[in-house]
This record gives structure tokens, C-alpha cells and sequence, in this order.
């Protein structure tokens, strides 16, 4: 199946500069309305801490960062802020601004709140020894991590620079487990440790992926919400706000009294069902990031992003944005499409995150195209990493939430408007279609040229210049393409500097005499990248 006319549309809309959507012609609607009258209090809330900063401890060098806005049925406005210090989060910064339905200020609540204005450059302990003392005060975690943050501590006495670290593993019952530990970083003292939050399992009833475990957090009211305590992410519901308006505050946090979410229906009424599968399949794609490349997160930081589902309406479509940091996915088009958040396009979305934080490949001309080539691959290869048994790794790609496939590897000009072949007509297509030739060559490379059956399903790879292509494996192919991205592209890398990278990544990994180098070489020509 070939993607319908809405998605061959050229680009109306063009994808902005950080924004890389999952398909063409983003078409984006819903109402800014509920929008309108939430940015109004939050603009007035800044001006009014700016306006009454003796009141809020506010003062130079702080940044306020929005958490939350709470707007009563009377027009009262509250909304909730962090605060940074040159750029570090203020643990006990946090303030409330109490407004009436005009804006004015009513009221303040404010966390201790000690005056943050500490040195910040050069802590005089290291990261290490604050991650070593993290580590020695979390015994019972197993497969620990740790993930250092330097913050201004402000929740008691005076302030001052801390390091405040996250270990994150596997509890006795194999259950995630966290603790969070702050060590003052001028002296290494201990300052506090506490459990990091309430990490819990939850069960969801998936769309796609049958029933399926859940990282959730049990809150202080008992229930559950859909914060993951070892990987960082949250899922939010969007309730149908346009992509272009979401931020990363939008929408409300998914929360539930059981643990127990969704009912596993496509085009559920439940809304937590599309939450379920985006939940899973985020933790799947940074739990193969990790694992397999040894990569935290987006940015190897250790942090989470926000996911939001049921975005706009009859947005069949799914996007990355570096602005809010965010995942979104729509609801399909009210036909045969549901949700947007299978396995391959969760992992392609995050994706783009990554690739935003590494080689920040262009997205447009060639470098467009590989942008979006390296979402395909790595979302089908967080498909094979799963090895979920009702979606199994294929070469396709959105197989589940676009059946039979909205791309496929193989062949993509099946889909009718990909490239097989490099040409220098490529750099003109859009990037959903450039993104053909990467994707054959990673067909190619992985499972070499002609027919062949995978997990049931038949492929037939024809190559540019009638070569045999013997393949290496995706495994291989895919730490060839991740060493490339990371370490080799740049953002204005085309298919032939790609062909170079990729080389060079194979011979760090294999070396320039082995099969896997001749292997990368080989897939590239049968492309005509040469
Ligand atoms: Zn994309």
C-alpha cells in the first residue's frame, strides 16, 4: 500500500527547523483557544513574579521554568513554576502565583526558597565521587546507574552547589528501582537521600503489543501515574491540542487508581489506551539505546521526554520536537489508521531526538533524507529488539499502526514515491522519500540482495548495479550506522559523506580488512553511492 494522497501532499506546512514528522504534509488542526487564556495567566504569572520580586525571592540570574497552570471554573489562576540559577534547577525554588481571572495577583506560595545566588562554575567535587557516594547509599539496587545533576540546593539552611545524584536499576523483585542522592558539591558532604519516587509496575492493555508491563510512579495519594522512574519519561494526554501549540507543560499527566490502564482496542474510547503503547514503547527505545550502545537518553544525559498522545484531530501523524523536548502522536484519520504509537514509530520519533542531539543532520536535501533514514532504521531495529510477539521485527515500517506499512526497506519504491537508487534527482524529493536510499542500503547491508523470507515475511532486494549483496546482519549494520551518527556525520553529511562515515565506523568496529567493511561498501555501490 502506497501512502494515501493526504500524505504524498508536498510539505504545506513545513516542518520546522527542530521538528521531524513521521510522514508528509503535517496537517494540523484543533482548537488554540484553551490555549489562548493558559499562555494569558502564564504571561501574566511571569509578570507578576518580575513585578513583586521581593515577594517571590526573585532576583538576577534566575529563569522561571512553567510546571503547571491550574484554572478554576470562577477564572482564578494558579500556576506553578520551577526556577533555575545560571541554568541549574533550584531544588526548593518552586513557587506558585495565585492570580484572579484578570491576571492580578491574588496570592503566593513558595518552597523555602533560600536565595539561590551561589557560585555555580566549578564545583570542587567531581561528578564521580558524588555518583560513588550515590551508588554506596543504594545497595539494594542491582544493574545501577547513576546520573549525576548539579543543582542549587535550597530546601534548607543556606544554599548552596550540589550534586544530586539518580541511581536507577533492578529492585530484588526486579521491580525498577531509583534513590536519589545529594552530596554537597563543595565538600562532599551528605545532604539527603530518599527513594526516587515510588517506582511501580503497572499493567497495560496495549493497542498493538498485547498486554504489556508499565513503568509507572505511585504518588503521594496512592495512585499511579505514567512517570517512568528509571528512564525518566512521562506520558501526557494532549486532549487534542494542535502540534504546533503543544509545550512541554501541555496537556494533563496520566494518572490512575489501579495501575491497571487501557483496554488493548484499537480506536479506543479509553484514552489511556494510545498512553499504554506510547509508555511501552518509549522505555523499549531507550531501553535498546542503552543497552545496545550504552546511550541514556536522548542526549546521554540520563532524562526523559515528555510523550504526548491524542494529538490534534485526525492527525494521522507522529513528530519529534526539540522545543519542548517531546514526542507527540496523533489519532490517525478517524479511518483505518489508529493511533501513532507502535513500536517502530515511537523508536523513529525518539530517534530523531537523538540524531537532533548528535550529527543534527539537516532536514532537508540529502542530510534530510538521511535524518529520516536513521529514524526508519533505528524504530525498526527497536522492533527487533522488543521481539514482541505480536509485532515482530520486519523491514517495514509503521506496519502496525499503517497496515500493511506506510515505508519498507527492501524496495522503497514500493510505496510509491521513495528512491531505491541514489541519483541527483534524490536532493530535490522530500525526506520521506530520500530516505529511500538509506534505508535500501540498510536492507542491503543487513540482510543482502534478492528474495528472501524474515519472521514471515518476503522481501526481494534488487540492487542499482546488478551486484550480489551479501548481507552482515542488522545487528552489525545498525552499530555501524549508530558509530556513524555519532561520531563521524554532521549536519550537512550527504549519501556520499554517509558512505564515507559508515566506512569509517565499520573499520573502527570490524577493520578496513574485514567482511563487514568490504559488506558496507558493497550495499552502498549496489545504492549507486559510490
Ligand atoms: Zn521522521
Amino acid at each position: 500500500m502506497s501512502p494515501s494522497s493526504a500524505r504524498r501532499r508536498a510539505l504545506g506546512a513545513a516542518a520546522l527547523a527542530a521538528t521531524a514528522a513521521l510522514l508528509l504534509g503535517a496537517v494540523t488542526t484543533g482548537s488554540a483557544a484553551a490555549a489562548t487564556g493558559r499562555d494569558a495567566a502564564v504571561a501574566r504569572a511571569r509578570a507578576n513574579v518580575a513585578r513583586h520580586a521581593d515577594l517571590f525571592g526573585y532576583g538576577p540570574g534566575q529563569q522561571l521554568v512553567l510546571k503547571d497552570v491550574v484554572l478554576d471554573p470562577d477564572g482564578t489562576q494558579h500556576v506553578r513554576f520551577d526556577r533555575d540559577y545560571q541554568g541549574l534547577p533550584v531544588v526548593g525554588g518552586d513557587l506558585v502565583v495565585h492570580q484572579d481571572a484578570r491576571g492580578r495577583l491574588a496570592d503566593s506560595s513558595r518552597a523555602a526558597g533560600h536565595d539561590p545566588a551561589v557560585p555555580t562554575t566549578r564545583p570542587a567535587v567531581p561528578a564521580q565521587r558524588g555518583a560513588a557516594e550515590a551508588l554506596r547509599q543504594a545497595p539494594g539496587i542491582s544493574g545501577a546507574v547513576s546520573t549525576p545533576e548539579l543543582v542549587v540546593w535550597a530546601a534548607d539552611g543556606t544554599a548552596r552547589l550540589a550534586w544530586r545524584t539518580t541511581v536507577s536499576g533492578t529492585g530484588k523483585q526486579g521491580q525498577p528501582a531509583g534513590r536519589v542522592v545529594v552530596t554537597d558539591a563543595t565538600t562532599g558532604a551528605a545532604i539527603d537521600s530518599y527513594d526516587a519516587e515510588h517506582s511501580a509496575t503497572g499493567t497495560g492493555h496495549s493497542e498493538y503489543t498485547g498486554d504489556v508491563a508499565l513503568a509507572t510512579t505511585q504518588q503521594a495519594d496512592g495512585g499511579y501515574a505514567l512517570i517512568d522512574p528509571v528512564r525518566g519519561h512521562t506520558t501526557r494526554d494532549a486532549h487534542n491540542l494542535s502540534a504546533n501549540s503543544v509545550k512541554a507543560g501541555s496537556g494533563t499527566l496520566y494518572t490512575d487508581a489501579d495501575d491497571v490502564w487501557g483496554d488493548g482496542r484499537k480506536f479506543s474510547t479509553d484514552r489511556a489506551t494510545a498512553a499504554v503503547d506510547a509508555h511501552a514503547n518509549t522505555a523499549w527505545t531507550y531501553d535498546y539505546y542503552k543497552n545496545t550502545f550504552g546511550r541514556s537518553g536522548i542526549k546521554n544525559d540520563g532524562k526523559g521526554a515528555t510523550v504526548f498522545v491524542h494529538v490534534g484531530t485526525d492527525w494521522d501523524n507522529a513528530q519529534w520536537s526539540d522545543a519542548c523536548f517531546c514526542m507527540m502522536t496523533g489519532d490517525g484519520n478517524g479511518g483505518t489508521d489508529p493511533e501513532q504509537v507502535d513500536l517502530d514509530t515511537m523508536g523513529h520519533e525518539m530517534t530523531h531526538g537523538v540524531t537532533s542531539a548528535t550529527a543534527n543532520l539537516r532536514y532537508s536535501g540529502e542530510s534530510g533524507g538521511l535524518n529520516e533514514s536513521t529514524s526508519d532504521i533505528f524504530g525498526t531495529m527497536v522492533e527487533w529488539y522488543a521481539n514482541n510477539a505480536v509485532d515482530k521485527g520486519d523491514y517495514l515500517f509503521s506496519d502496525q499502526s499503517t497496515p500493511p506499512w506506510l515505508r519498507r526497506f527492501d524496495r522503497p519504491s514500493l510505496d510509491g514515491g521513495s528512491a531505491d537508487c541514489w541519483s541527483k534527482k534524490v536532493a530535490r524529493l522530500d525526506v520521506h522519500y530520500s530516505s529511500g536510499v538509506g534505508n535500501h542500503w540498510f536492507y542491503l547491508v543487513s540482510e543482502g540482495s534478492g528474495a528472501k523470507t524474515v519472521n514471515g515475511v518476503a522481501y526481494d532486494s534488487p540492487t542499482c548495479n546488478g551486484s550480489t549483496v551479501t548481507g552482515i546482519g542488522n545487528q552489525k549494520a545498525a552499530a555501524i550506522w549508530y558509530r556513524a551518527l555519532t561520531v563521524y556525520m554532521t549536519s550537512t553529511t550527504d549519501y556520499k559523506g554517509a558512505r564515507a562515515a559508515s566506512l569509517n565506523a565499520a573499520r573502527d568496529l570490524y577493520g578496513a580488512g574485514s567482511a563487514e567493511y568490504a559488506a558496507v561498501g558493497a550495499a552502498w555501490s549496489a545504492v549507486s553511492v559510490s
